[in-house]
């Protein structure tokens, strides 16, 4: 018989063993105790289960699959901020997107995507989006103009949250908007980082804004650095006023701002095993909120661990290029909002947003990505974020690999979690699963 375990990557890590498939879409935990025991029937299950990693798709085989279209609007590149780690360059504050050219972009990307079933429309852009409030309203009006039974659109942003007057959340309420608020965990790591521009904290003013809101459901958007590593502590304080966080990195290539490095890779990764042992201890007390807040956004941790609960693998780490789209204040369409100005990434303009060959050229370019050729954890990881690579290159740290050390780290931090629920409660673990599926399905 074939030996079915060099199919496989087989990483061992405490009590437990994971499999991922080397050429195909798998992946499966074991305990040791089990793997030991077991052998023979886990080989069955390996054999049975093994798949192909297609390599190349064709533009009809990518639409297809196309149902929900992210579209990004950089409305403002204006802020009435500071904050310390921001990277965005505040000399281009003067282009600005007009209404008849959003409008444009919405209308010629529904034109080209028109079997999706869902536009979400993102005006968070490089500044703060609030400051223009009168367009987000006009936005809104024109979003709602156009959804009908075939198709609908949704409109989204992130704020600092300083502005947020009365008026505001009151519209934004009335108008069920989603919207995420920046704030750094707890007081003192926020205020030093989020600052107005004479280097005064915005921490309680954005608190005093919360405690405005009545009933509309909001994110927290968190960013990680070396600062803020407690994430319990930081779950434990955004969960008095939100319903949903993600926490996000620094970007590694920012060492001078609290950037994960191989010097700190360690503290990074404990503070995720610290993540993982006050979630499962609260999962299996059956108190949920924090799993759910976590699950609902765009959180690292959330991420894979909705992933591996449904049993999902990841052809590509987003879907920039491919159904998500940014328009810049030059006129120009770019992959993603992250991708800035950078022409690498360009894929159109306002006469022409979205073409075949970008949409192909991008799928089949994430999917083949060499950077990731050898690593275990791809299936559940997806993969790099293309911007990221370049800012890689371009600061010679491309063979940096903690942001992956790390990543692989919660990744057997996610499995070991699903196969401790499963093996102590199936009920809850069901029950896990109908969360991600539903959290999965926002
Ligand atoms: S962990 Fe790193 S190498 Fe592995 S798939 Fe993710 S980005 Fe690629
Ligand atoms: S390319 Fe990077 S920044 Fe852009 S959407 Fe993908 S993961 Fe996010």
């Amino acid at each position: 018989m074939k030996n079915i375990f060099r199919e496989y990557h087989l990483i061992e890590n405490n009590n437990y063993v994971y499999m991922f498939q080397k050429n195909g879409l798998k992946y499966f935990t074991f305990t040791k105790q089990e793997f030991e025991i077991n052998v023979e029937s886990i080989s069955e299950l390996l054999n049975d289960n093994l798949t192909e990693r297609k390599k190349e798709y064709n533009i009809n085989e990518v639409k297809e699959n196309i149902e929900m279209v992210h579209l990004t609007i950089n409305l403002s590149s204006s802020c009435n901020l500071r904050c310390k780690y921001c990277y965005i360059d505040k000399s281009d504050s003067n282009f600005e997107l007009q209404f008849e050219d959003i409008k444009l972009f919405i209308e010629k990307s529904t034109r080209y995507f028109h079997d999706a079933k869902h536009f979400q429309v993102d005006v968070t852009g490089s500044g703060e989006p609030l400051l223009r409030f009168e367009l987000i309203k006009d936005i809104q009006e024109y979003l709602k103009s156009i959804s009908n039974e075939k198709t609908t659109y949704s409109l989204s942003f992130c704020t600092n949250g300083t502005m947020l007057s009365n008026e505001i959340i009151d519209y934004l309420e009335s108008e069920n908007i989603y919207y995420g608020v920046s704030m750094d965990g707890y007081r003192k790591v926020h205020d030093e980082n989020r600052v107005y521009f004479d280097n005064k904290g915005t921490y309680s003013d954005i608190l005093k804004n919360l405690k405005k809101i009545n009933n509309q459901y909001i994110g927290a958007a968190l960013t990680v650095t070396n600062k803020n590593l407690n994430l319990v502590k930081n779950l434990k304080t955004l969960e008095k006023n939100f319903d949903v966080t993600s926490m996000k990195l620094v970007r590694e290539t920012d060492v001078d701002k609290g950037a994960l490095t191989t010097m700190n890779l360690e503290q990074f990764k404990n503070a995720y095993t610290d993540l993982y042992n006050f979630l499962l201890k609260e999962t299996l007390s059956m108190r949920t909120k924090y799993l759910i807040m976590l699950l609902s956004g765009e959180d690292l941790f959330g991420r894979f661990l909705k992933r591996v609960f449904i049993n999902q693998s990841a052809l590509t780490r987003c879907n920039a290029g491919i159904s998500k789209f940014a328009l810049e204040n030059d006129k120009k369409v770019y992959i993603c909002g992250a991708a800035g100005k950078n022409k690498e990434f360009q894929v159109g303009s306002l006469d022409v947003p979205i073409t075949d060959q970008n949409v192909e050229y991008y799928m089949n370019h994430q999917v083949n990505d060499s950077y990731c050729d050898d690593c275990y954890a791809k299936n559940i990881c997806g993969g790099i974020c293309m911007v990221y690579k370049k800012q890689l290159e371009q600061k010679n740290m491309i063979k940096n690999r903690s942001m992956c050390e790390l990543k692989k780290h919660i990744i057997q931090l996610v499995l070991s979690f699903r196969h401790y629920i499963y093996t102590v409660s199936p009920n809850l673990y069901q029950s896990i699963i109908g969360l991600c599926l539903d959290k999965h399905n926002i």
